[in-house]
């Protein structure tokens, strides 16, 4: 038996199963087997004379071996009717089972005199022991004595076709006698690190002996899989820094004219000095800059931004900042216009609403060199944007777009020239350290780890909705005395789904109280020019409250706005709602957010909340987040694309993936193309399931 070998060659798997196999969880040859890992185990204990029972294994599961028989319906008092029948052992003594559903059925499953194996938890029913909706089979199951007995995930449709755990375990017993698997790790560090030898591991992990040998398995297979995807991802760094020139951007002429233009309104906080700083000195380098920055809400990364760009334009190159909402677009856009009017500079706003005549003059322009600056949203992406000379990218709010189209958006502007352009990406949740060695092992990262000065920290408050008299009337004074406000709602209508209030019963609450007040209302399905309306409305002072759905949660920036009120606040993750109320603390009043939910929350949210009104500090939050929620959760489809992880998990493993991290690099550093670790290089390509060249 080979590992490359189809399934097909398996005797025991019919060409059906072959087929479903594939379809539904991509397997598709032995190794693939293999490499499919158990989700769980359970531990049963196999009894061979059910006289032996006691109440020690009360809730243990167990393995009882014999003949079914003696069924009977029983009701009782309460006219509920249950079935009762016995499995025999083969010394004659028995253990009752028990089922409250299919009745009916059940019965006719057996054949007389047959053996089976059933297996549950032991429980004890009007003081017999019994075991409840026991599993059954027909013949004996693989299961050693007093093991760990390994369970698969699988789907409904397999498990018609015979695919459940102990066809898996079945399958894996019979090439796990006849296959051979060879080591795949350098000796070196499996003598350091004392890791289990790979074939070991392989067959603990299927069938473990105990709780030791699946410890050694686990934490051997998991070294195994972050040591490969390290030692691609650092061959694929080393390529790019031995090939990635980047265009030489020393000069700062614009830079120095905003100076004294940006000096009549704030001075930059040395985070965002020491940051540009960082920026500069890789522009200036002559490779192509690669950087994260991160900054909690409100730390002004915009700014940042926009003097980056300049630095692109006193080169004469362009550059191009890409959000990922709309209105997020269009806000940078406003705001940016003015600055680059005083600059005596062309900027240009891109996005799915731009009408198709203004579309073509602007591609004009960008081809041609006219327009130094392009602000858009996902759409960037897709139009077939021709540069004169593209010198930085920024990606704005990056957490909102993922791995993949990260990797999108340099493919795409790296093919009219030899020389990548820099690229800056920008995001306010916080990355846990291991994530980031994974997947932004490539880029250098910066921080801003301080607020603007005049920020006075946001006061937040919970209220349930008995109290809205007194939320309202809190409003109506703030209002009084100039002040903005946002409502933000999880829903736009009703919805016979979930029972949650919507900002369409919200307007008319809202407008009932609130007479001789201008409301705005902005939803995400509205189309975008009614959208901005709406919105520059409120952003300009003629409405003072806005009511929205969280189309909001990002960006948006309205310092005279100091109230936020988030309705039904346990509907929303911690990192949403720290998002949400970035929006207010903008300027130097003193700012509210205020979350409303009823009575009855769930212990979670209890949770979430009181984290809320605990700190202001996003980078506590995304900690607490991660608590709450799990890694995997929050980062496992957002974050982090397609490096999914077949066993580790980047939140628990940080020690085996720092030393996987040490190994990987050494290797690489002394022999990047692997040509005196041809071993390597070859088990490398063995374990080619992971398609690495999204990540970087
Ligand atoms: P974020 O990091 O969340 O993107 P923004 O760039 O939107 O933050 O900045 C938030 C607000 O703070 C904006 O109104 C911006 O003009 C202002 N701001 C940025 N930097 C400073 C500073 N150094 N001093 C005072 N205000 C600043
Ligand atoms: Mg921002």
């Amino acid at each position: 038996m080979l590992l490359t070998e189809s399934l097909k060659n398996i005797l025991e798997i019919s060409d059906l199963q072959e087929k479903f196999l594939f379809e539904e969880l991509k397997l598709k040859n032995i190794s693939d087997l293999l490499e499919y890992f158990p989700k769980k185990y359970i531990s049963r204990i196999k009894i061979d004379n059910v006289s032996e029972i006691n109440d020690k294994l009360l809730d243990n599961v167990i393995d009882v071996t014999g003949i079914i028989l003696n069924f009977c319906t029983i009701e009782t008092k309460n006219k509920k009717k249950h079935l009762e029948g016995y499995i025999i052992d083969k010394n004659n003594n028995k253990l009752k089972l028990i089922w409250f559903k299919k009745i009916e059925s059940i019965p006719k499953w057996f054949k007389e005199k047959n053996t089976y194996t059933i297996h549950g938890e032991l429980k004890k029913y009007m003081n017999e022991y019994c075991i409840i909706h026991p599993h059954i089979t027909k013949d004996k199951d693989i299961v050693t004595n007093n093991t760990l007995v390994a369970y698969y995930t699988t789907t409904e449709k397999l498990k018609k076709f015979g695919i459940d755990s102990r066809f898996f375990r079945r399958i894996l017993n019979i090439i796990l006698k006849n296959i051979q698997i060879e080591e795949n790790i350098p000796e070196y560090i499996i003598d350091k690190y004392k890791l289990m030898p790979r074939y070991d591991a392989i067959k603990n992990i299927h069938q473990p002996t105990d709780n030791d040998n699946l410890f050694s398995a686990r934490r051997r297979l998991k070294f195994e899989e972050l040591f490969f995807l390290q030692l691609n991802i650092f061959q694929t760094k080393y390529k790019k820094t031995v090939d990635n020139i980047g265009y030489i951007f020393d000069k700062i002429d614009y830079v120095k004219k905003f100076k004294t233009i940006l000096e009549k309104s704030f001075e930059l906080t040395n985070a965002q000095k020491n940051v540009l700083k960082e920026i500069y000195s890789d522009l200036k380098s002559g490779k192509q800059m690669n950087r994260l920055l991160q900054g909690d809400v409100g730390s002004g990364k915009t700014i940042v931004a926009f003097i980056t760009m300049l630095i692109s334009v006193s080169n004469e190159s362009q550059a191009i900042l890409m959000c990922p909402t709309e209105i997020l677009a269009e806000q940078h856009f406003m705001k940016l216009k003015q600055w680059c009017e005083d600059l005596e500079m062309n900027i240009a706003l891109l996005t799915s609403s731009t009408k198709q005549k203004d579309k073509e003059n602007i591609l004009k322009k960008i081809k041609n060199g006219e327009i130094n600056i392009v602000i858009g949203t996902q759409s960037l992406l897709n139009d077939n944007i021709i540069f004169n000379k593209l010198g930085i990218i920024i990606i704005d709010e990056q957490h909102k777009f993922g791995v993949y189209q990260r990797g999108k958006i340099t493919e795409n502007y790296t093919k009219y020239s030899d020389i990548q352009p820099h690229i800056l990406i920008m995001t306010a949740t916080p990355i846990p350290r291991t994530l980031a060695m994974t997947m932004y092992n490539d880029c250098e990262v910066s921080v801003i780890n301080e607020l603007p000065k005049n920020r006075k920290p946001i006061k937040t408050i919970h209220f349930y909705y008995s109290e809205r008299l007194r939320v309202f009337n809190f409003i109506k004074k703030q209002i009084e005395l100039g002040q903005q406000v946002y409502f933000v709602y999880p829903l736009i209508e009703e919805s016979n789904k979930i029972e949650l209030r919507n900002l369409n019963d919200g307007y008319q609450e809202i407008s009932n109280f609130f007479k001789n007040v201008n409301i705005s209302i902005v939803n995400g399905q509205m189309d975008f020019e009614k959208k901005n309306a709406e919105f520059e409305k409120f952003k300009n002072g003629e409405s003072k409250i806005l009511i929205s759905t969280t189309v909001i949660e990002v960006g948006i920036d309205v310092p005279n706005a100091t109230v936020i009120v988030i309705e039904e606040a346990d509907h929303y993750g911690l990192s949403q709602l720290h998002q949400l109320r970035g929006r207010v603390g903008r300027g130097d009043k003193d700012s509210f957010c205020i979350l409303m939910t009823r009575k009855q929350i769930t212990n979670t949210s209890k949770q979430r909340i009181k984290a809320m009104l605990e700190t202001n500090d996003g980078f506590k939050l995304s900690n607490i987040d991660l608590q709450l929620r799990g890694f995997g959760n929050i980062f496992g489809t957002e974050q982090s694309g397609k490096i999914k992880l077949k066993i580790a998990d980047y939140f628990n493993d940080i020690k085996i993936l720092k030393y996987a991290i040490i190994e990987a690099k050494e290797i690489i550093n002394d022999d990047p193309n692997l040509e005196k670790n041809t071993f390597l290089k070859e088990k490398m390509l063995e374990k080619n399931s992971c398609n690495f060249g999204l990540i970087v």
